[in-house]
């Protein structure tokens, strides 16, 4: 019974986009965003979890797979973009008594220094820019 709703489902997804990165970032946010509208009923979160969801299902069975490719490379993008913030906030944390940790605006490399150093210049040594900075 289960195998063979297995089946017909394994042949139904045939030609069908399926599960990518973006696919379970938004699952989770859409079971984040159910869970909250749990505790704290606001009718926008529902609202917003299940939007999420039913573009994520739309999303995994659709069968223009360029177009689902094309919101993939944008998505993965958008991340590699954003996660150096997310690192330069974390290591200063993680040694907020030693060094500072700063973002070069033009390669986007994380840059260290000694902390307490005053007002500084500070050179990417991977693209050259320079930045002043208070350590
Ligand atoms: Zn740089």
């Amino acid at each position: 019974m289960l195998e063979e709703l297995r089946r017909k489902l394994t042949i139904w997804m045939q030609g069908r986009y399926g599960i990518d990165e973006l696919t379970k970032m938004l699952n989770i946010l859409g079971i984040v965003l159910l869970l909250l509208s749990l505790i704290r009923p606001l009718r926008f979160l529902s609202l917003a979890a299940l939007v999420l969801i039913g573009f994520n299902l739309f999303r995994m069975t659709s069968r223009n797979i360029p177009k689902r490719l094309e919101e993939r490379q944008k998505y993965l993008l958008f991340v590699s973009r954003i996660r150096p913030f997310f690192t330069v906030i974390r290591l200063n944390i993680k040694d907020r008594g030693t060094h500072k940790y700063f973002l070069c605006k033009d390669c986007r490399k994380v840059l260290r220094v000694p902390k307490g150093k005053g007002r500084i210049e500070i050179r990417c040594p991977e693209c050259g820019k320079k930045l002043i900075r208070n350590t």
